[in-house]
């Protein structure tokens, strides 16, 4: 029998989110849901802009273009693992980053809904751009850089488009 309450991620996530909505400035909504994740955009925030987050401890803010996948920005992945005393850690982490939280709660908000208000702080600002290049093999990338880089960026045979942070 598993004893994982269903959508625990999903649960969590609201849980965190009404505690600390108001230290975002810019409020996450969730667009999309499905049983085994749910998509995340910001308000005021360029739509191509996602995060998503599946029970199975994928988390990832990344850019979407015309429907496409296109690059991941950040993220904060998690790999749960419960000791036998019943704490939780990240089996991802890197040893000296290695941290035991006293619930799974507490381990996704530490390890994931912490870092990305975090995130959306430095992320969400004015002066930035978010910046969407592909080559001619396919391959795509997504950076969000100051708009003092617009011309630099802009010159490089890969560049695709960009678009302001802030709608
Ligand atoms: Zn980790």
């Amino acid at each position: 029998m598993c004893l994982i309450p269903k959508n625990f991620v999903q649960k969590a996530f609201y849980r965190w989110l009404c505690l600390n909505r108001k230290n975002f400035t810019h409020q996450p909504r969730i667009v999309l849901k499905r049983k085994d994740f749910f998509i995340l955009q910001f308000s005021g925030i360029a739509q191509q802009i996602k995060c998503f987050i599946s029970k199975s401890g994928a988390f990832e803010i990344h850019a979407e273009y015309q429907k496409e996948y296109w690059d991941i920005i950040e993220e904060f992945d998690v790999f749960e693992t419960r000791t036998p005393d019943g704490r939780y850690y990240c089996r991802l982490c890197l040893p000296e980053y290695k941290e035991q939280f006293s619930s799974r709660k507490e381990l996704w908000g530490k390890h994931c809904f912490e870092p990305l208000l975090k995130w959306t702080k430095e992320n969400f600002k004015e002066s930035y751009w978010l910046f969407l290049l592909h080559t001619k093999g396919g391959s795509t990338t997504a950076l969000i850089r100051e708009e003092e880089e617009l011309a630099v960026i802009k010159n490089q045979k890969d560049f695709l488009t960009a678009f302001p942070v802030l709608k």
